[in-house]
């Protein structure tokens, strides 16, 4: 794959930019190739007609990417060096990624701006979602351990396959936890895990009516009181002054001495403290 073409549906109003104003300018279309087409999407329950990029006609002149006047298009030449498929797309002419951080014994953190992908990866590595080999529409977990033939990632996508580790994962938007959840946070965790995360002051509080800071440490207290081999924590320190951040990393720390645990965290004091080693993200975000 060498070139990633991706819209921004959102932001595409072919009917507002002078009928498809890619599609007609399109120097490659112009000579007579598909390069950009007029497709339906499904939108919904509705269908509505969009433009869609072939990559492999594409010759990456950005004319598209200046001309279209929402800035709906990205174009992306991928390194050189980059020659394997992708782990995952979320459709045509979307998001897609590359590669995947390995799990280790000990705490791994992920770093890099946001849209690069750091959440999509935790969920695949957790089973959230099922990867797809950029065969959007098809589920390929099962193929995972066969493309990392020879790498730490075979055996681990083989024991998730065998049902042989137990994944965990805190989520980012702790601000939903009351819409799914109801109950006390002492209904939630034990009187030890409370004392911890210095919750003690709001124990008999109803979920609905904790702070952001409180929420974070909640749902970060429910996934790590929760039995499992491997943890994915996903932003432990939002919400959270500087002192908590570094209780919550010791904490962490201390879980992690006999498991998996794989974090995101865009502190960099909070992720220097608790990360055995880093793995650095790069692309462009939303492609
Ligand atoms: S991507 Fe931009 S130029 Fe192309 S149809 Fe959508 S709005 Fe028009
Ligand atoms: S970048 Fe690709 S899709 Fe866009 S105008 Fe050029 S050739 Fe066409």
């Amino acid at each position: 794959m060498t070139r990633i073409a991706v819209i921004d549906y959102d932001l595409c109003h072919p009917d507002k930019c002078g009928n498809f104003l890619c599609v007609r300018l399109c120097p490659v279309n112009r000579k007579g190739e598909d390069c950009i087409v007029r497709k339906d999407r499904q939108e919904g329950s509705a269908k509505k007609l969009r433009p869609f990029i072939i990559e492999e006609t594409c010759i990456g002149c950005s004319i598209c990417v200046n001309k279209c006047p929402f800035g709906a298009i990205s174009i992306v030449n991928t390194p050189e060096q980059l020659k394997e498929e992708p782990i995952h797309r979320f459709g045509e002419n979307e998001f897609v990624l590359f590669r995947l951080p390995v799990p280790v014994k000990g705490v791994v953190g992920l770093l890099g701006p946001n849209g690069m992908g750091k959440t999509t990866a935790m969920r695949l590595l957790s089973g959230q979602i099922s990867p797809n080999l950029g065969k959007y529409g098809e589920d390929a977990s099962k193929e995972l351990a066969r493309i990392h033939r020879g790498s730490e990632l075979q055996s681990y996508f083989e024991d998730i396959a065998k049902e042989k580790k137990k994944t965990v994962y805190k989520p980012q938007q702790v601000s939903m936890l009351p819409k799914v959840a109801s109950g006390t946070v002492s209904s939630f965790l034990s009187d030890e895990m409370i004392k911890k995360l210095e919750l003690a002051n709001c124990a008999g509080r109803d979920i609905g009516a904790l702070s952001g800071g409180e929420l974070q440490r909640l749902a970060t207290g429910i996934a790590l009181s929760r039995e499992a081999d491997v943890y994915y924590i996903d932003e432990v320190s939002s919400h959270l002054d500087v002192r908590q951040r570094i209780n919550t990393a010791k904490i962490i720390r201390e879980s992690a001495e006999d498991k998996y645990f794989m974090a995101v965290e865009h502190d960099l004091a909070t992720l220097d403290f608790m990360a055995d080693k880093i793995h650095v993200f790069y692309g462009v975000p939303g492609v």
